[in-house]
């Protein structure tokens, strides 16, 4: 089998995927306040790279892969959003398989091998590549049921992160809960952007098993 180049970590060497947070991975610069104007969220020492083209905020983490432990659960902010909006693999970030039927998306389905199902469906996790698609299937717990989804259109859709509101003493507070919020919609200047969020159009349902299989042989 072909094994891709993934970072990784301790003794049993596990494969560490390219979008994974690294819990050495700390914040910097000043925090997310209220603009001065009441308008919204920024960073005081804000920069052009902390906003995306839609103008949205994105949380500051450092990009420092390889520091601490790498939780396998939570993904980094830029590297989730590199590996989404330029299609790489999630794993080892490269480019994504992509052939007639689009790119592929690891979903975990229980049962849902019927394409409609997936249709419009909305995605943090960046496409994989065959080799990692393998891999994954072989070392990720909570995937016991991978499931192959290709999409020709994957569309960028919005982003995922947390909506603050202003306080009457005139700071701000997260939402409980963090969310998808659609790019353009009007609170978008209220939210700071973890992940880039793509919605899965044109979907087919793969068979990865036959896939790799090809790719092994
Ligand atoms: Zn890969």
């Amino acid at each position: 089998m072909l094994v891709p180049e993934a970072r990784t970590w301790g003794p049993r060497h596990l494969p560490v995927p390219y979008a994974a947070y690294w819990s050495g991975e700390g914040s910097y610069g000043r925090r997310v306040m209220m603009r001065p104007d009441g308008a919204g969220i920024w960073y005081p020492d804000e920069t052009r790279a902390d906003r995306d083209a839609f103008g949205v905020l994105w949380a500051r983490v450092a990009d420092e892969p390889g520091q601490g432990r790498p939780e396998f659960s939570a993904l980094h902010p830029a590297r989730q959003r590199r590996a989404q909006a330029e299609r790489l693999c999630q794993v080892c970030g490269k480019v994504a398989s992509h052939t007639r039927d689009g790119w592929l998306f690891l979903m975990t389905g229980d049962g849902e091998g019927d394409a409609d199902a997936w249709e419009g469906s909305l995605s943090t996790k960046p496409p994989i590549c065959l080799p990692c698609a393998a891999l994954a299937a072989r070392f990720c717990p909570h995937l016991s049921h991978p499931l192959g989804v290709r999409a020709r259109r994957p569309k960028i859709w919005g982003a995922f992160g947390t909506l603050f509101v202003p306080t009457p003493d005139a700071r701000i507070r997260a939402h409980p809960d963090d969310q998808y919020l659609p790019y353009g919609h009007r609170a978008s200047r209220w939210f700071l952007a973890s992940q880039l969020v793509v919605e899965l159009k044109r979907c087919t349902v793969v068979d990865l098993d036959a896939e790799l299989a090809v790719l092994d042989g």
